[in-house]
């Protein structure tokens, strides 16, 4: 069986050359000759196993994905090539984001563009390191325009159904919910998944956090619960840590997304750390949503020393900057992250996740846990 081995780099960025290099790396490396680069080439360092637990599909869209899904679908774009795109993703909050983030779901027509969208998520997410994951979709951001429900889980769910044995990548579909819609709007689309049998494993809470907090959908995580389903929800991104006790103690959630908030309440992290509650951090989209001002002054180096149950996820890939790798890759060059902490992080993910113990003893067994 695999074990991880690699090496770390003190100071330096580690080499992925299973996975695309990022413009970090590229950045930070002196430009190599073409005797060096073939060295590169012929050593790769392996990425460690990770479970990733916090990803919206819909944020996996790259803008040339956007591009040929619009020109296949007859869908003209405010935009006038993918540059103008690009320039739309400096943000300055959550909403911001969301507002892009709706407006480019537009391209998403058929059940062959949820199914091109997931496969390549999950070949980047391959290349990446990620083993498992746990992909939240958001049905009523499709329904809302006209899409009807079977198009978009039935495009992401068949390619889920075959991820194991196309890219070595174990998976999960998680119906999320916008909190920013009703219950009763949450409520209905629940009860059609369940009528449909869809083959989802969980529900999720996201986006607007503020003003929307978890009292609002008590009946529907009581509903999910009793249906057999898991239960996460986003809290303590842009919300206060009232809302982290509030998706524990009303939602009964078993993961909470994100929750770099609980910093701020000493009570809550001595909780946290003794029910060892997930809490699944997205270091670039923290920066880039403004959560926090740099990577540089991220909470991660605290949670850890706390002793609190982190991973590091990649939220909505796609516009935030990068994929697990590169989260990963920033956070060694920027915050000096150990490899210690680097095997714990993957080893929390694998723990975390809703993926079977064989599963989670296999790759726990490939991180080089026995
Ligand atoms: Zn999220």
């Amino acid at each position: 069986m695999e074990t991880y081995d690699g090496a770390p780099e003190p100071g330096g960025v580690p080499a992925l050359s299973d996975a695309p290099i990022s413009e970090a790396d590229e950045a930070a490396a002196p430009v190599p000759d073409a005797e060096e680069a073939a060295v590169v080439v012929e050593q790769p360092v392996k990425l460690l196993p990770v479970a990733e637990l916090h990803l919206h599909i819909e944020g996996t869209l790259e803008p040339e994905l956007i591009f040929a899904l619009a020109e296949r679908n007859g869908i003209e774009l405010p935009y006038a090539d993918l540059d103008e795109l690009r320039a739309c993703y400096e943000f300055t909050d959550l909403q911001s984001f969301l507002d892009l983030y709706y407006a480019n779901m537009a391209v998403l027509q058929t059940e062959q563009d949820f199914a091109d969208m997931t496969r390549a998520y999950l070949e980047r997410a391959a290349a990446a390191g990620v083993r498992h994951a746990e992909i939240m979709v958001d049905p009523q951001a499709h329904v809302s325009r006209g899409v009807p429900l079977e198009t978009c889980v039935n495009g992401v769910a068949s390619v889920l159904a075959n991820s194991l044995a196309e890219f070595g990548v174990s998976t999960l579909l998680i119906a999320a919910f916008l909190r920013d819609l009703s219950e009763e709007s949450a409520l209905d689309v629940l009860e059609q998944l369940l009528a449909m049998n869809a083959p989802i494993a969980g529900i999720g809470l996201d986006s607007a956090e503020v003003g929307n907090p978890p009292a609002k959908f008590e009946r529907l995580f009581a509903r999910a619960k009793e249906a057999g389903l898991h239960r996460i929800a986003h809290a303590g991104e842009e919300g206060p840590p009232s809302y982290i006790i509030d998706a524990l103690e009303l939602l009964d959630v078993e993961r909470i997304d994100h929750g770099i908030r609980c910093m701020e309440d000493p009570e809550l992290v001595e909780h946290l750390v003794a029910e060892r509650v997930p809490l699944t951090v997205c270091p670039l989209s923290n920066v880039r949503l403004r959560a926090v001002d740099t990577l540089a002054e991220h909470p991660l180096p605290a949670m850890l020393a706390a002793g609190l149950n982190v991973s590091v996820n990649s939220d909505d890939p796609a516009y935030f900057g990068g994929y697990v790798d590169d989260n990963f890759v920033q956070l060694q060059t920027v915050l000096g992250l150990s490899e210690f902490d680097r095997v714990r992080l993957a080893s929390n993910s694998i723990r975390s996740s809703f993926a079977d113990d064989e599963r989670k003893t296999e790759l726990l067994a490939e991180l080089g846990y026995s």
